[in-house]
């Protein structure tokens, strides 16, 4: 025996993440100029940081010597004031997968169940396995959340539900009237934790006014991302707004200081930048149209989104998308493989700037040309 044959089973049996790869990895292994290379696989926002973030960032290095805020009262109070929710209802978290891990590690031990969907968000498996907890997977139906399928696996030991809308990596919506008969279905004694971390990607009429439901669900908690839209994902801030006793217990839990200083100045400047998030917003309605035609021209389907991402399928065995998959990084451009997802088909590719994505449809047109 050594010392990792005592870790518990369920930690030895996870599968590491997979993130996208680095662009200087990339350009290390084909011999690219790092400058020439796209990369298109995590989400990311292609116009940076808000640029308010970015100078409130800025002026927050020289303070980096002290802890930061542990409570994020700033933050708190200033989207306490956006969405009408008191302080006492929100987590601030390291990422919304920080909250993620959170709502798993108040609610699930070993022999309780978490219910998620198939192709939806690989965190949620992960926060479960690392409590040894159970995970039911239920079957998507078009890709989508099936979320009456989902009411029917919850268990008298599911303590919680995690529902990715839209998901990532398929970019499917569940609509309000699923979402809210599945609430009013949901036993009180189960967590229903929504993910909208895509929410402000959302024309205005697909919108949920879901916060609104946390008067009426103690048992809802919503999470949401700066890591998105606002072009914050590498300072790691997210949040969860949920029932005050819900959110107590959580922030008992998390790290003291699971948001850095730097994460909390930036996140309260973005949440103000409405020009920059309306011209991601465009930025991405545009790009969308763009890649979705460029699939139709190229007779590639696609799982229409709703996210800032679109989930492809290249036709015949699943060793084709692996190759184009490879041509594509040979040609500089990263995107996403979904194996992990129970996908292998498929390929996600995030929405980019104009050049990127164009760059992108005619590296695809390249790839799919060497496979016959
Ligand atoms: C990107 C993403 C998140 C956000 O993760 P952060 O930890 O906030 O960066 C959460 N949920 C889904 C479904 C995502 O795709």
């Amino acid at each position: 025996m050594n010392l990792c044959d005592f870790a518990p089973e369920y930690i030895r049996a996870i599968q590491p993440y997979q993130p996208g790869k680095p662009i200087s990895e990339l350009a290390r292994e084909m011999g690219l100029d790092a400058s020439s290379v796209v990369k298109l696989a995590s989400n990311e926002n292609p116009l940076g940081a808000s640029p308010l973030a970015l100078d409130a960032m800025i002026h927050t290095l020289h303070e980096v010597a002290r802890y930061p805020d542990g409570s994020g009262f700033e933050l708190k109070a200033a989207l306490s004031k956006r969405y009408g929710v008191d302080t006492e209802q929100i987590i601030l978290g390291n990422g919304s997968n920080d909250v993620l891990d959170l709502a798993a590690r108040v609610f699930l031990k070993q022999g309780a169940a978490a219910v998620y969907s198939q192709h939806a968000f690989a965190v949620y498996p992960l926060v479960v396995q690392t409590i040894g907890a159970i995970g039911i997977s239920v079957p998507a139906r078009d890709y989508g959340h099936d979320l009456v399928a989902m009411l029917d696996a919850i268990t008298p030991e599911t303590r919680i539900v995690f529902i990715a809308s839209p998901n990532n990596p398929t970019g499917t919506l569940s609509s309000a009237k699923d979402l809210l008969h599945f609430m009013e279905h949901a036993s009180r004694d189960v967590l229903v934790v929504l993910d909208e971390a895509y929410n402000e990607y959302l024309p205005e009429a697909n919108k949920t006014d879901s916060i609104s439901w946390l008067k009426r669900f103690p048992n809802l908690i919503i999470t949401r991302t700066f890591s998105k839209v606002y072009g914050l994902a590498g300072v790691r801030v997210g949040y969860g707004l949920a029932h005050p006793d819900v959110a107590n217990l959580m922030n008992r839990v998390r790290q003291p200081f699971n948001v850095n200083s730097i994460g909390l100045a930036g996140a309260l400047a973005a949440l103000d930048d409405h020009e920059f998030v309306q011209r991601s917003y465009a930025l991405n309605r545009a790009g969308m149209m763009q890649l979705s035609d460029g699939f139709r021209k190229l007779g590639i389907e696609y799982i229409p989104s709703f996210g800032n991402f679109l989930t492809f399928r290249i036709a015949g065995d699943a060793e084709n998308t692996q190759k184009v998959n490879q041509s594509l990084l040979q040609q500089g451009v990263i995107v996403r493989p979904l194996g992990i997802y129970e996908m292998p088909h498929h390929l996600r590719v995030t929405i980019g700037l104009e050049p990127e994505n164009q760059k992108f449809l005619k590296s695809l047109e390249y790839a799919i040309g060497e496979l016959v």
